[in-house]
């Protein structure tokens, strides 16, 4: 695949020759004169001062005076992680999923938050998600917050979203962090549903939830799911917050709260500020059925985030049998109404999925192949970069422009065949110019109890 070592310039002015970037990632657009290939990357020179890409331009025939040579090795942008639950993180060892089912999740999930959700448990395992998350060269994410309030969760919320805060505030500059309030759809029928915007709002965060009722299963009927949704979106509107919804995560097609999300969001004329995770069941929905709800969404300009790994984990799970379906969202018809789609990576080690290491990479090359999202690889990259970006309204992380930082992942490989193909664990992760020299940390920074 490559050639030799490299070994980025310690000067804050220098410029890259060479480099092969896939077009998506420029944000205003690849040179015209740069050489193509058929997978849609362009050879450009890069020259970077003071933290920031200065120029890209067509590659020239000479290297520039004093460049560093890549050969034609890909650059990316640091990559966009829109759904992650870092709190959730690095607990598979201490609150096993017995069977991997999502039940099993749902329950365990419940018994690790009340059992050792406190703020240093938070902080521990929130951080150690970041700096897997940084190593890998990942420059925002957002996460969910279970911010339940009721019964044994009491203050659940205002623990949780204190140490987001305090973690937002230590990672900036590393890490954009944005943060989504989790609840059960049938919270907002409560008391709490207030309490949760509020802190929501005093936070810069987005509100949301799961399409099911608490202790429920996404399918199961809810008579009330408009009213709940009103409520909602009533309560973001009145504080200007985002919306960002966990929908029909089952192979039931019964689950058809996707398409009342999006007549809420046309009500409330929240168009463009909605986002909606998972997704699972519109793809073994009748076809006019589905093609109508997607119809709906098309014009309510809801973001749809997939979340393959997570999905083929849990979906179609069973004791003793083999699994039919991979669980995921139909992203080609999403994308062909003109839908923005994203991937990201979901849960890391936790009852949800027993795997995962915060690594956008790994996630993009694992989604390809499941997603069939190939031939040619030219939008590929978009899902992981410039299209979250959008969504969560991000300038400086998932695209490369001029006048942007230089906040860049040099590759070993020159092909996205060979992106996908190999792992990349010779990654340089550049930050404002500077190469990062992180490795993600050792399991042994966990506490005991969660270590392994
Ligand atoms: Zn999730």
């Amino acid at each position: 695949m490559t050639t030799s070592p490299l070994t980025i310039p310690a000067s804050r002015d220098y410029a890259l020759h060479r480099a092969r970037v896939p077009a998506i990632f420029l944000a205003d657009g690849a040179p015209p004169d740069a050489d193509r290939d058929g997978d849609g990357c362009v050879l450009v020179d890069m020259s970077i001062a003071d933290g920031r890409v200065t120029r890209i331009a067509a590659a020239d025939s000479t290297p520039p005076e004093g460049a560093l040579d890549l050969g034609g090795r890909q650059v990316w942008p640091t990559l966009v992680d829109m759904h992650t639950h870092l709190d959730k993180g690095h607990t598979v060892a201490r609150t096993p999923n017995p069977d991997g089912s999502f039940v099993s999740a749902r329950d365990a999930t419940m018994a690790d938050r009340i059992g050792f959700w406190d703020e240093a448990d938070l902080r521990r395992r929130m951080t150690f998600g970041l700096a897997c998350a940084e190593a890998h060269g990942v420059g925002a994410i957002r996460t969910h917050l279970d911010s339940n309030d009721d019964g044994p969760h009491r203050d659940q919320a205002a623990t949780s979203w204190g140490v987001f805060r305090e973690l937002r505030d230590a990672w900036a500059g590393r890490i954009a962090l944005q943060a989504v309030g989790l609840v059960p759809i049938d919270v907002y029928a409560t008391d709490h549903a207030r309490r949760l915007a509020d802190i929501v709002a005093t936070s810069g965060g987005l509100i949301g939830g799961v399409t099911r009722a608490s202790g429920g299963l996404h399918g199961e009927p809810m008579e009330n799911i408009d009213g709940l949704l009103d409520r909602l979106f009533a309560l973001a509107a009145e504080r200007d917050l985002d919306i960002d919804l966990h929908v029909d995560e089952t192979g039931d097609p019964a689950a058809a709260a996707l398409d009342a999300v999006a007549r809420a969001t046309l009500r409330h004329g929240y168009e463009g500020r909605v986002t909606c995770g998972h997704c699972c069941s519109l793809a073994v929905q009748p076809p006019a059925q589905a093609a109508a709800t997607i119809a709906l969404v098309a014009a309510a300009g809801i973001s749809i985030v997939t979340l393959p790994t997570v999905n083929m984990y849990l979906q179609d799970r069973g004791a003793g049998r083999t699994p039919r379906w991979r669980g995921v969202a139909p992203v080609h018809e999403l994308i062909a109404a003109g839908i923005a789609v994203a991937v990201a990576g979901d849960n890391c080690r936790d009852a949800f999925y027993a795997y995962g290491d915060h690594d956008m990479l790994d996630t993009l090359r694992q989604a390809i192949r499941i997603l069939h999202f190939d031939h040619p690889l030219d939008l590929a990259p978009g899902l992981a970069g410039p299209v979250p970006a959008a969504a969560m309204r991000l300038k400086d992380t998932g695209t490369i422009r001029v006048g942007g930082p230089a906040d860049l992942i040099i590759l070993g490989c020159k092909t996205l065949n060979q992106m996908v193909t190999r792992h990349h664990a010779d990654r340089i992760v550049i930050k404002r110019g500077k190469p990062l020299g992180a490795t993600p940390p050792s399991y042994a920074q966990l506490d005991a109890s969660i270590a392994s």
